[in-house]
């Protein structure tokens, strides 16, 4: 389908174009859809552009990312048919694995992922493992890789629901996420919540990466951006936002 660029609605007609299509490829589950649904209808909510909450809070997520021992990117289907190109240019920058770990168990999934991600840039792409699981999770995500989220510290997981998020908190680890509605027990659970469109978040995150590598801050500094983020009141201030319109 070709959607004039005068459209008044052409990104989010983009946008949503990107996950029908992730589906059509395999990539992306049925499911994803309605959850992209839900997803742009909070986007409305919020103008349809990153607020100064979501910008705090992607502040905060490139300190913690960057201080991070062994800091993982987990990818689901949804994720990797909206931002590809991202995910791999925010691995490289943070010389850290991207994970596949799909709801909907099938391996042909997973490698389907894996090399749509290597063909936009990825280069160190892992699956899960039947041998390696995380606790206080049922569902097939619980299996992870020995090498990535297994022995992660800090795990950056956009789209994510709430059981997962929850779980990866109780096994010890800080979770960063990217969800458009700020009541989901994912942005309420996770360590920091960026509370805006992935396609809009990604692109800062790694611009904010950028800016603190090149200004050197030390480990210390770090600590200090992301320990000052109050979660709680970012998401009552998107609650807030919401509710103005
Ligand atoms: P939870 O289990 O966390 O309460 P949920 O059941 O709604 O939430 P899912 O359907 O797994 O969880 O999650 C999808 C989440 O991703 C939803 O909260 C939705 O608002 C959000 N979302 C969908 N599309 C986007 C997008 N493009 N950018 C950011 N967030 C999105």
């Amino acid at each position: 389908m070709i959607i004039p660029k005068s459209h008044p609605r052409y990104k989010s007609l983009k946008t949503r174009e990107l996950i029908a299509n992730g589906v059509k490829s395999g990539i992306a589950s049925v499911h994803g859809l309605i959850a992209h649904g839900r997803g742009e209808a909070f986007d409305y909510f919020l103008g349809e552009k990153t607020n100064e909450s979501a910008k705090k809070s992607i502040e905060a997520a490139a300190a913690l990312l960057l201080s991070a021992k062994r800091p993982v990117i987990s990818v689901n289907g949804s994720a990797a048919a909206l931002v590809p190109k991202e995910l791999a240019e925010l691995s490289r920058l943070l010389s850290a694995p991207l994970e596949i770990n799909i709801f909907h168990s099938s391996k042909k999934r997973e490698i389907k992922i894996k090399s749509h991600l290597e063909k936009y840039g990825a280069k160190n792409v892992l699956l899960p493992d039947k041998n390696h699981k995380i606790k206080f999770l049922e569902s097939n995500r619980k299996y992870v890789n020995p090498e990535g989220i297994f022995k992660s510290d800090v795990v950056f997981v956009p789209l994510e629901d709430g059981d997962r998020a929850e779980a990866l908190i109780k096994n010890g680890k800080k979770v960063i996420t990217i969800d458009l509605n700020p009541l989901s027990r994912t942005s309420q659970k996770s360590t920091i919540t960026i509370v805006d469109n992935i396609t809009r978040a990604m692109p800062l995150l790694a611009t904010q990466i950028r800016k603190f590598k090149k200004l050197k801050l030390t480990e210390k500094q770090l600590e200090a951006i992301f320990r000052n983020h109050d979660n709680k009141k970012e998401l009552k201030s998107s609650v807030e936002l919401m509710k103005k319109l």
